[in-house]
């Protein structure tokens, strides 16, 4: 995998468990817990962003605003953010080291 793309996919995992972590550490501080783990993914989180492409930081930015996930896999060779068709084409060695994105969606495509 490209490892810009590896980043992403870093990216959003982390911050999916940082909305998973701040959900619960409301309610754990509602009940007198410290919610620990948020430090620690919040500094992942700034340590990943400062790997990545400016260019391409902004384009995950503005995909999960607009579709929630920027970062989706092809499974079966569709997209699953769309359902569209990924034409095998893609995945041939010309393109391997290149960011892929989804030609139909535009979301950030990789193949797990
Ligand atoms: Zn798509």
């Amino acid at each position: 995998m490209h490892p810009q793309l590896q980043l992403l996919v870093a990216l959003q995992d982390t911050e999916g468990m940082l909305r998973e972590v701040e959900e619960e550490g409301d309610k754990l501080e509602g009940m007198g817990f410290s919610n620990k783990g948020l430090e620690g993914l919040k500094k992942a989180q700034e340590e990943i962003v400062g790997k990545i492409d400016p260019r391409l930081a902004g384009r995950y930015r503005r995909l999960k605003g607009k579709f929630g996930h920027a970062v989706v896999p092809v499974v079966g060779n569709l997209c699953t953010g769309c359902f569209a068709n990924i034409p095998s084409s893609f995945v041939s060695k010309t393109n391997e080291g290149k960011v892929q994105e989804c030609e139909s969606c535009g979301r950030i495509l990789y193949w797990p």
